[in-house]
């Protein structure tokens, strides 16, 4: 029985909504991160795009959705 087999019933949905706006449909974009080419010891830098999810009516992204904040150095 593999772990990943999860019994999902409709108690168990939650269905997520724009906090700013109500909006319950998401666009999905791409975030590029970009990654140095002095870290992956590439000839170019390296594009790593990230989806995100953002509402489709007012264009703010949920928090669960927020890529992983870039780490300034
Ligand atoms: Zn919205």
């Amino acid at each position: 029985m593999s772990k990943m087999n999860i019994n999902i019933g409709p108690n168990e949905m939650q269905p997520i909504s724009c906090k700013e706006c109500d909006g319950m449909y998401f666009r999905q974009v791409m975030a590029i991160n970009k990654v140095s080419k002095f870290l992956t010891g590439g000839d170019k830098d390296t594009m790593v795009p990230i989806p995100v999810f953002r509402c489709d009516d007012c264009g703010a992204i949920p928090e669960e959705f927020q890529p992983v904040k870039m780490k300034t150095k």
